[in-house]
């Protein structure tokens, strides 16, 4: 490996936009959570798909590692270089090629972000609808196979990307799916790109699957005694097919913080925020169909919001959840758990782990994505405390355990990374092995984004 002589030749070859400024260096090192900062060598800012393939050819010649960097907002140490080599940042690769309305797809470059590409679309009566809440790049939400609030109802990047271009670790430009709806023609490369954390090529053209946006749309919030009332709410919401478009969890420790950052009022109470979308009387009768078997439950205050400010505010609060629980208690620093478990499991799988965290004297507010079985402990700590810490990593161990007994996975969104990597043979058993197989297949030299995802080489 030869880490400074690739960039002596990046330098050459994108004069400015290689970088090794300090402030870029440290920018591109850090995490939402709480990996410690570990800056990359030198930052390349590529324009172009030629100009990314030039880039993975001179760190391949100098086995120097390439980290692709989207937005930075993975939360398991994705993006973080902790080999050190080149942060290929996409920011400035944010055109979208093409709205085909028609047949409802776009293609864009990796570095646009979510938003930018639905406030591109207002005027078409389209959207794309996966969400993570941050305003995460398409060219990262693909490499992470991200979801968030919609998946419930229009899936994960998984079902919303129908074809990539990618750079491979030999800087070679494949393209792989098509504009068409489906495919049977040989493996599915696009499957295999989305969610490989970038270990296997940069994205340097996505195609995306876009929805119509629906004529009406109607947010709910709905507050319940027990959080095990509104996870039995969920359960039957989502057993009796009723096709809602979000249905996410706060519970109580999350509504103080929430009120308290948000200056909102929600009664201390666990809550649920809905959505519904369909045609007037289409949602009208799925929040009617929902305010029953709230009922049904002892939900109360079930409370509709049709304006559009309205609704904006409600997925505000709960997009700034992460925030306004890390600002509780400043100084602290925040592990994230993401498991998902079958929906028919929800209740236990919650409950487990609200008995766990009481147990273990353990802050985590909980939250989540309830309706495809996936929510998340916001588990605070403080990172000079080192027994805390300790406390902390054992309660996610244990949390993961109880995941997969249930028949579900350590991570429902967020990925593995550095963070998840641990838990990956007990998941997976003998496919690890063969995710690592493809890996070295690809990438014998494991210049793409090391020491992630995959079992580590000897
Ligand atoms: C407050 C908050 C809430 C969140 N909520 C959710 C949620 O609800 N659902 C969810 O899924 N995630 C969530 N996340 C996590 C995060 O937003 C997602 O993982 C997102 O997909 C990361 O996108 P990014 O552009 O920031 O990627 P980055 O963090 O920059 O990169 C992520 C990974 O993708 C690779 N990569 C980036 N660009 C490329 C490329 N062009 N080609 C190949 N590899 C590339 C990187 O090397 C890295 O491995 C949340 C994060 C925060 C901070």
């Amino acid at each position: 490996m030869n880490i400074q002589a690739a960039i002596g030749e990046l330098s050459s070859f994108l004069g400015e936009r290689l970088t090794c400024s300090k402030s870029e260096l440290a920018s591109h090192g850090n995490s939402e959570t709480y990996f410690p900062p570990t800056p990359p060598d030198a930052v390349a800012y590529p324009e172009t798909t030629e100009e990314v393939a030039g880039i993975v050819r001179i760190c391949a010649e100098h086995r120097c590692p390439v980290v692709g960097w989207g937005t930075g907002t993975s939360l398991e140490g994705q993006a973080q270089a902790f080999q050190g080599g080149v942060s290929v940042d996409f920011s400035r690769m944010n055109r979208i090629l093409e709205v085909a309305q028609a047949d409802m797809h776009a293609r864009v470059q990796p570095g646009v972000t979510r938003e930018a590409l639905n406030e591109d679309l207002r005027a078409t009566g389209l959207f794309f609808p996966v969400d993570p809440g941050a305003n995460a790049s398409l060219g990262g939400m693909a490499a992470t196979r991200a979801s968030g609030t919609t998946a419930v109802r229009y899936g994960t990047m998984r079902d919303n990307v129908m074809g990539l271009e990618v750079v491979t670790p030999k800087g070679d430009v494949i393209r792989t799916g098509s504009a068409a709806r489906k495919s049977a023609a040989g493996y599915d490369l696009t499957a295999l790109f989305v969610g490989a954390e970038g270990t296997l090529g940069l994205i340097t053209e996505l195609t995306l699957r876009l929805q119509g946006t629906p004529e009406a749309i109607t947010s709910a919030v709905c507050a319940f005694e027990r959080v095990e009332h509104a996870v039995n709410c969920v359960i039957d919401t989502i057993q009796m097919g009723i096709p809602m478009a979000r249905i996410e969890l706060v519970d109580t420790q999350t509504v103080h913080a929430v009120n308290a950052y948000a200056g909102m009022d929600l009664p201390a109470k666990p809550h649920l925020l809905l959505e519904f979308h369909g045609s007037e009387a289409g949602a009208a009768e799925q929040a009617e169909s929902f305010g029953a078997v709230a009922e049904d439950h002892g939900g109360s205050g079930f409370d509709w919001a049709i304006r559009a400010e309205d609704r904006k505010a409600l997925w505000a609060m709960r997009h700034n959840a992460y925030h306004a629980i890390v600002a509780s208690r400043p100084g602290c620093r925040a592990l994230v758990t993401d498991i998902c478990v079958p929906i028919s499991r929800l209740a236990e799988a919650v409950e487990s782990c609200r008995a766990d965290l009481a147990r273990h004297r353990i802050h985590g507010p909980i939250l989540g994505h309830v309706g495809d079985g996936n929510f998340h402990a916001i588990l605070l700590f403080d990172p000079e405390d080192e027994e805390e810490k300790a406390r902390v990593l054992e309660a996610s161990n244990r949390l993961v355990e109880l995941a997969l007994s249930l028949g579900g996975t350590s991570t429902g969104e967020h990925g593995i990374g550095v963070g998840k990597l641990g838990y990956m043979a007990r998941e997976h058993g003998a496919a690890w092995s063969v995710m690592g197989a493809i890996k070295t297949a690809l990438d014998p030299a494991c210049i793409m984004n090391p020491g992630k995802l995959v079992p580590p080489r000897n």
